[in-house]
């Protein structure tokens, strides 16, 4: 009967569910084409949802996790996630022009004559550094403003803990413990919430891949195979080996296939929403419930990741850099490649995690490069599904340093098994 299809259906984990529902709606799509279309508002419900909570998880958390540790603390695990984000990017563009330099997508396909283009503004990075600073705490929160509620969540959070250790008054204090217990059980109840919102987001999921497939179309998707695939391959290298490898089995000395397992959530929604940002609220659920990583790192880090950390962004400039020389038949130079990695890891940082970001840094890429900035509005066609593959790397990056970093400032709950058995202790 209806009930036990019901629970039957319950009972296979959510992100099996969305797996289906994503390979689904892409077959949808294909098939039905342009009508698919109109599934998309379904889509947004789902992307809406997860925006929604981004900003009351980032405060809560971020509280939660300033708590229990000191300035001393806080500057310390700030500079090995600063760095260690840097180093990151600059080893995924790298992969990426290796790659592309071997795969060459592009060759044999011409530019276009028709293809329209208007240059969308790219970020400033000393504004971008200046904009850090809020000049309004509740403007940078309704904003959806991460950086700059980053910035006065850490310091408002500072002057609590001072209070709490140098006042005397007795309402001052009941008043910090209160403010403490009302983020503990906020950040509980937003969790149970994302869980909510993932189980809609079978539907959400099913109608997104059904638009983009039904708007793309099978042949958009023919000509730009190679650039994809060279993409990919760049991708798979960087998660495999730099991630897995080196963050995971090196130096944290954990399971690859627990900390993927542990990551799913995060990764099939990186896929399906194509937005860093407005999946950090299943990236920081599954840190804080299947990786097991406390506030005091994740809630600072992530956020951080989801704004400054964009490895597949970065990496995507450098492939498509060799892929627009290609195309107008010119060969970089070494030194020009550098420039590439230099100009891919500064603007990945000042620019935001949401859909299409890496296309609008490709600008500045170009420009710099001297090739013909068409080459964005020739690409855009397919980057509904380049933007995807990249929001999943930015994604898994995030996860990656935060649970290295983690590891060094002893931050992983590990009782109850080590989460290097992926057997034990997930979900
Ligand atoms: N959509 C990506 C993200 O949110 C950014 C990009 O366009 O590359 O991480």
């Amino acid at each position: 009967d209806g009930q036990s299809y019901w629970r039957r259906y319950r009972s296979v984990p959510i992100v099996y569910r969305i797996g289906a529902a994503f390979i689904l709606g892409s077959i949808v799509g294909l098939v039905v084409g342009q009508p698919a279309t109109v599934l998309q508002p379904l889509g947004d419900i789902f992307v809406r949802l997860l925006s929604m909570i981004v900003i009351p998880i980032v405060v809560f958390t971020l509280l939660m996790g300033i708590r229990r540790i000191s300035p001393a603390q806080l500057g310390r695990i700030g500079g090995q996630v600063i760095a260690l984000y840097a180093v990151m990017s600059a080893i995924a563009v790298f992969i990426g022009l290796g790659v592309a330099n071997l795969v060459n997508p592009g060759t044999g396909l011409t530019l276009a004559e028709d293809v329209e283009f208007e240059p969308e503004e790219t970020p400033d990075f000393v504004e971008v550094l200046v904009g850090i600073v809020p000049e309004n705490p509740i403007g940078a929160m309704a904003e959806g403003d991460v950086l700059a509620t980053i910035f006065f969540v850490i310091v408002f959070g500072l002057a609590l803990l001072y209070l709490e250790e140098s006042s005397d008054d007795e309402t001052v204090q009941a008043g910090i413990e209160s403010i403490f217990n009302i983020v503990e059980a906020g950040t509980e109840a937003l969790f149970k919430l994302v869980w909510g919102i993932m189980e809609y987001g079978v539907i959400g999921v099913f109608a997104l891949m059904a638009a983009v497939f039904g708007e793309a179309g099978a042949d958009a998707i023919a000509s730009f195979v190679i650039l994809i695939a060279a993409l990919t391959v760049a991708i798979l290298l960087h998660i495999g080996i730099v991630y897995l490898g080196g963050l995971i089995m090196v130096l944290t000395r954990q399971s690859p296939v627990a900390f993927l397992a542990g990551s799913k959530d995060a990764i099939v929604t990186a896929l399906s929403i194509r937005s860093s940002s407005g999946t950090l609220p299943v990236t920081m659920s599954n840190a804080d419930e299947n990786l097991r990583i406390d506030e005091s790192v994740y809630g600072f880090s992530l956020p951080l990741g989801a704004t400054i950390n964009m490895d597949g962004t970065a990496m995507y400039q450098g492939v498509v850099a060799i892929f627009a020389a290609n195309l107008v038949g010119v060969q970089l130079s070494i030194v020009e490649q550098v420039t590439v990695v230099l100009i891919a890891v500064l603007a990945s940082i000042g620019a935001g995690g949401v859909p299409g970001t890496g296309l609008i840094m490709l600008t500045l890429v170009l420009t710099q490069l001297g090739l013909p900035l068409e080459v964005v509005g020739f690409v855009a066609g397919v980057d509904p599904i380049l933007d995807r593959l990249r929001t999943m790397t930015n994604v898994t990056g995030d996860l990656a340093v935060t649970t290295v970093v983690a590891h060094w400032n002893d931050a992983i709950d590990f009782t109850g098994g080590s989460w290097a058995d992926p057997t034990q202790g997930l979900e």
